[in-house]
């Protein structure tokens, strides 16, 4: 995959690939020390990533990482940090000035009935006027921003007028034991779409960088508490 291959998301928002560290073969490669024991071929290598990876031996996942230049809404980016091994740089509002992009859904959706995290598309709102009534206020809220900036307030108190749907960027750096945990629990069906839009984005190009990680992944899907499979 070559360096700035860039997947858009969420309307302006986009995942891009930056660089990476180590392949599937680092992983085996990092798992073999324990024994000190040289590659056996690379069907025995490909065996060994799977047993790891079924077997919940997640350090050796840990020697490989992605860095992704990442643009997603502020309200995204709130679920986003709360990842904690995730090794983030943001755009900041403080030092320069925030661009008129925010976020509108294609299709908006109401409050699921049945799970209270949930939401579905619904045919009972009307989308046109949601999407104007939103817009609005997205135009007159950057507006008094930039009136603010105008009248000599600093852009570090001018942004509080902001909405949290404006977008943001960052540059984020993350093993490949932790990106799966947070794909885990992002592309899951109790995540918010947004963030499973963003997080399947970040997967695909993950698996181009390691695809035995990722047939394992597909293959046994352990959810976070989900114990090792017996067989
Ligand atoms: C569907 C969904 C709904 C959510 N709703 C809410 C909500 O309403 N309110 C809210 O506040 N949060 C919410 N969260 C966030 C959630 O509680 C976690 O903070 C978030 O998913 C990160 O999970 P994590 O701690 O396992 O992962 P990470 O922070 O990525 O950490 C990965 C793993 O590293 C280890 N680790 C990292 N740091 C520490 C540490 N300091 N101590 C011990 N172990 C550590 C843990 O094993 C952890 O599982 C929600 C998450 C999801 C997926």
């Amino acid at each position: 995959m070559e360096p700035g291959h860039t997947l858009p998301i969420l309307g302006q928002g986009f995942v891009r690939y930056i660089d990476h560290l180590g392949s599937d073969l680092r992983i085996v490669e990092s798992a073999r020390i324990s024994y000190k024991s040289p590659s056996k071929g690379i069907e025995q290598d490909k065996k060994l990533l799977i047993y790891l990876y079924k077997n919940r031996h997640t350090s050796p996942f840990e020697q490989c990482s992605i860095t992704y230049n990442i643009k997603m809404p502020i309200f995204i980016m709130r679920q986003f940090v709360r990842h904690r091994t995730f090794r983030l740089n943001e755009w900041s509002g403080r030092y320069s000035e925030l661009a008129d992009e925010f976020y509108l859904p294609t299709r908006w959706r109401a409050a699921d009935a049945k799970n209270k995290q949930g939401s579905q598309v619904s045919d009972s709102l009307d989308h046109p006027a949601l999407t104007r009534e939103v817009k609005a206020c997205h135009d007159s809220a950057y507006a008094t921003y930039q009136s603010l900036l105008q009248k000599g307030v600093a852009r570090e108190l001018a942004r509080m007028v902001l909405p949290v749907s404006i977008f943001t960027e960052v540059y984020v750096n993350c093993d490949l034991h932790n990106l799966i945990h947070f794909l885990q629990l992002r592309e899951d069906d109790h995540a918010q779409q947004e963030i499973r839009e963003m997080a399947a984005a970040m997967r695909v190009v993950a698996e181009k960088l390691y695809p035995w990680t990722f047939e394992a992944f597909h293959k046994y899907r352990l959810g976070v508490t989900d114990q090792s499979p017996s067989a």
